[in-house]
């Protein structure tokens, strides 16, 4: 027993530094059990991480840990654990040396993997989050780490401080996400890229300095085409509600069906002697509605802005303009319905859908097939069928007398 003991401590170093490196260096790493603080995450662990450094503290410090824990989240701890012989003990710790390893990520994830996530700090910021990444990543524990970072995450998503217009920090960002496989962010941060950066940058540019972030600069630009010629089609609903009433086949004489010429009858009908007229009312209501849209810069597309976030508050910001069609008569296409209901389906739509990516359906390389973790609509636009059926219910439901539309 005496000599397993001895065998034990003489081989339970494992050095994860370079073999070629200087003696006087490893020699001072020897010396590490004797001289440097301990910090304790499990009082009773069996294994010493010894580290560089630690909360800006520049000298090797010590990280009691249990050998079992790290081996349950991380496989790579494992592989190292087991590397070294059996039994550890509290009176003769094996001492694990990760010198090359940023001290302070190696403190969180270890917390986290002896589930004490009480003593992870609230916020983080993005360099420690991207370094703690790293880490994790490394070690091959991203299962037991991702969901403890969704707060450090949040934070940042939320900084008021953060410069966000920064398209390098927002892309780092994205990577973690991905790395961390956290759709939720995955999501949130590709949603701001698409919607903040301006349109027609180069994957080059975007994924600068990121071994793996080329193709993910080129999704990212893909969707902000995607969503360019989605909000075209948005569009169309909108002015086509407009250009139906302006329509020749639209035409019509007041209280005639269009194409019909007032008959006899009509014209007796008529107190006075006056000839009766085209009907003016949705023609009018219809150029009201093309100017204001004009005027807000939203039609034509031509007029848009070079963002997508600026294109969705014009919409947002946009305010249907007052029309007076108390004159409409029986044939009439109520334009005015028709157009408060497009632009009440596409404010609404705006809201719903998913401008960044899914980091499902982005692993998968196109529309994943089961259920994404991120909730979102898979059908690239609502179908113009789906649009008129809804147009002309809202026409129908809206009735004789009461003309307010979708959004009064
Ligand atoms: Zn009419
Ligand atoms: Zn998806």
């Amino acid at each position: 027993m005496a000599l397993r003991k001895r065998r034990l401590l003489g081989t339970s170093e494992i050095d994860m530094s370079d073999e070629e490196e200087p003696a006087s260096k490893r020699l001072k790493s020897d010396s590490t059990m004797e001289t440097d603080a301990v910090v304790d995450i499990h009082a009773e662990g069996d294994i010493l991480l010894v580290v560089k450094s630690i909360a800006g503290i520049d000298k090797p410090i010590s990280i009691r840990v249990s050998s079992h824990a790290l081996s349950i989240g991380s496989t790579v701890f494992k592989r190292l654990i087991g590397d070294t012989p059996p039994p550890p003990s509290f009176d003769s710790p094996k001492t694990l040396q990760l010198l090359d390893d940023d001290g302070d990520s190696l403190f969180l994830l270890c917390n986290i993997l002896h589930l004490r996530n009480d003593a992870l700090p609230a916020r983080l910021q993005p360099a420690a989050l991207l370094a703690f990444v790293r880490t994790v990543v490394k070690y091959n524990a991203v299962v037991a780490a991702s969901r403890a970072t969704t707060p450090w995450l949040d934070s940042i998503y939320h900084s008021k401080t953060l410069q966000f217009s920064d398209p390098v920090l927002i892309f780092k960002m994205l990577e973690a996400a991905y790395l961390l496989d956290d759709p939720v962010y995955f999501a949130r941060f590709s949603t701001r890229w698409v919607q903040q950066q301006t349109v027609g940058q180069s994957v080059d540019r975007i994924a600068e300095g990121s071994q793996h972030g080329k193709r993910l600069a080129a999704e990212l630009i893909a969707r902000q085409k995607d969503s360019i010629n989605a909000l075209k089609v948005d569009l169309d609903l909108i002015a086509d509600a407009c250009a139906e009433a302006l329509a020749d086949d639209n035409k019509h004489y007041i209280d005639c069906a269009p194409g019909a010429e007032p008959t006899p009858e009509d014209l007796e009908d008529k107190e006075d002697d006056t000839e009766i007229e085209i009907c003016e009312v949705d023609k009018e209501a219809a150029t009201k509605y093309l100017s204001a849209l004009r005027d807000a810069n939203i039609w034509p597309a031509t007029r848009w802005p070079n963002s997508i976030a600026a294109i969705i508050k014009l919409f947002e910001n946009f305010r249907i303009p007052k029309t007076d069609v108390a004159e409409q008569c029986h044939f009439c296409i109520q334009v005015d319905v028709k157009f408060a209901t497009a632009i009440g389906m596409v404010k609404q739509m705006h809201q719903e859908r998913l401008w960044g990516l899914c980091l499902d359906c982005y692993r998968s390389g196109g529309l994943f097939e089961g259920e994404c973790r991120y909730e979102h609509a898979k059908g690239k636009t609502v179908s113009a069928d789906a649009v008129v059926r809804q147009l002309s219910a809202s026409v129908q439901s809206s009735g004789g007398s009461s003309r307010d539309g979708y959004m009064s």
